[in-house]
């Protein structure tokens, strides 16, 4: 008995003296880069990003809503309000609406960069026109924000840029890197002038050092346990896919119903499959997160993140606690539409539902849709993806990459004290389209905890604008 509880004991102090040797040894993944203080806003610089809010240029669902007026005279303003720009850089329409610009660098040896932003907005929701506190396009500044539909997605990231080379220009700069700017025209409804873009530097063999678009933010309060200034850089993007289970089975009068009726046999379906969730995981993006954000936490935080061997499963129940980190280790799923029955006395023969999925990087459409119908169990139900369109989730980019290290670095020289990691992307953009171009794209937004995305009252704070041209500013200047 006393040598069984010996033994035990030391292998407790083992097992510590491991925990504690790997917590001790895991080291800051930070870069040192001293900050330089930003200038304040150049009033042009702040009327250019007001007027370019002022502009309609809206992705509805309903293509016969299109607007080409509000694209082309955003297209006039851009030429007037950058002159340099439009005389020092070739310039492309593709797809109609969609921009492509190309700066000469000095070194023709050097991969270019490509710098994306998106021009579209998406519309204000009827019924939400009366609660927006100022009028969506009137690009109004108060209490130290920037308002309007399309300030932080992507006019920010758009702007800034443009504005950013535009002073350089100015200033006879030329990079030593050829840089092109991409501003699709649709990446809220499916991304067309992205691809026509992509397409287009495909055709001509370019291949990119890296690829900057928009995506992670900065932020001083959303992750638990930073107390510094954290800025997400996107180095994967998770997959979409939707799925349509039919079940169809004898309709009838409902004053004799059938033992089972196609609506009770997809209902069952349904709890079948969110009652069995996609196994999680720490992989990918999430996982590289982890050991960047961990060296900067709290003692026992960093312990667990240290010692992934012991505490992974206590890692992913803990992201698994609220929606928005679950998405980042599973492969999520949830019933969006679903439709059965025209009147209250039919028991209806068809009955419908649409379940969306966001694919981790690693899990496949073609494996997910597999164990799908296992899930289900029930070959009544017909599963297929009647959209047709799918997309996978992306490969990572390396946190090791070239492309990553200029773009963790200008973050670090425009906004002090801050820290970076890499994180997997729920949402998709554009930049999705370009892995052919280059394997490591980068999503990033440099604005600090913008409020009202896609929703009401949408707007990004001046320190966000000031802090935006300074970092395209530096990341420009840092591409040799
Ligand atoms: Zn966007």
């Amino acid at each position: 008995m006393k040598k069984l509880f010996i033994f035990l004991f030391a292998g407790f102090l083992l097992l510590a003296a491991a925990v504690l040797f790997n917590t001790f040894r895991m080291e800051s993944k930070q870069l040192q880069v001293n900050a330089l203080a930003a200038p304040e806003i150049a009033p042009q610089a702040l009327r250019h990003f007001q007027q370019a809010l002022g502009y309609k240029t809206i992705s509805n669902s309903d293509p016969s809503l299109f607007d080409s007026a509000q694209f082309r005279s955003f297209r006039k303003f851009l030429e007037t309000a950058y002159p340099n720009f439009h005389t020092k850089l070739m310039r492309e329409i593709v797809a109609d609406y969609s921009l492509l610009y190309k700066w000469e660098g000095k070194n023709p040896h050097l991969k270019p960069v490509i710098l994306m932003a998106h021009q579209d907005v998406v519309p204000i929701e009827e019924a939400t026109k009366s609660m927006w506190t100022v009028d969506p396009f009137a690009g109004e500044v108060k209490e130290g924000f920037i308002w309007g539909r399309g300030t932080a997605d992507d006019k920010i990231n758009l702007i800034s840029m443009v504005e950013a080379a535009e002073k350089l220009l100015s200033e006879n700069f030329q990079p030593e890197r050829t840089i092109y700017f991409s501003f699709g025209h649709d990446e809220e409804i499916g991304g067309k002038g992205a691809i026509a873009a992509a397409t287009l530097l495909k055709s001509r063999n370019i291949e990119a050092e890296f690829v900057l678009d928009e995506g992670g933010i900065i932020t001083l309060t959303k992750m638990p346990g930073i107390t510094k200034p954290l800025a997400l850089l996107g180095t994967s993007e998770k997959g979409y896919l939707s799925l349509e289970l039919t079940v169809e089975e004898v309709g009838g009068h409902s004053s004799m119903p059938a033992e089972e009726t196609s609506i009770d046999i997809l209902s069952k379906a349904l709890v079948n499959l969110r009652s069995r969730p996609f196994p999680s995981d720490l992989t990918g993006s999430t996982l590289e997160g982890t050991q960047y954000l961990g060296p900067e936490m709290p003692f026992v935080q960093k312990m667990a993140f240290a010692n992934q061997w012991l505490f992974k499963g206590i890692i992913i129940s803990k992201y698994e606690k609220s929606p928005q980190s679950a998405a980042m280790v599973r492969t999520t799923m949830v019933p969006t539409i679903i439709v059965a029955g025209v009147k209250d006395n039919v028991v209806p023969t068809v009955a419908k539902a649409t379940v969306n999925f966001r694919l981790l990087p690693g899990d496949l459409s073609a494996v997910v849709i597999e164990e799908v119908k296992r899930k289900i169990g029930d070959e009544r139900v017909k599963v297929e993806n009647r959209m047709g369109f799918i997309s996978e989730a992306t490969p990572v980019t390396s946190a090791e990459s070239e492309g990553y290290k200029i773009v963790d670095e200008s973050i670090k020289r425009s906004y002090p004290q801050t820290m970076t990691a890499p994180f997997l992307m729920i949402g998709a953009t554009d930049s999705r389209f370009f892995r052919e171009i280059s394997p490591n794209i980068i999503k990033f937004s440099p604005m600090i905890d913008p409020i009202g995305f896609h929703g009401i009252d949408e707007r990004v704070s001046l320190e966000s604008y000031k802090t935006a041209l300074w970092f395209y500013e530096q990341l420009i200047r840092s591409t040799k």
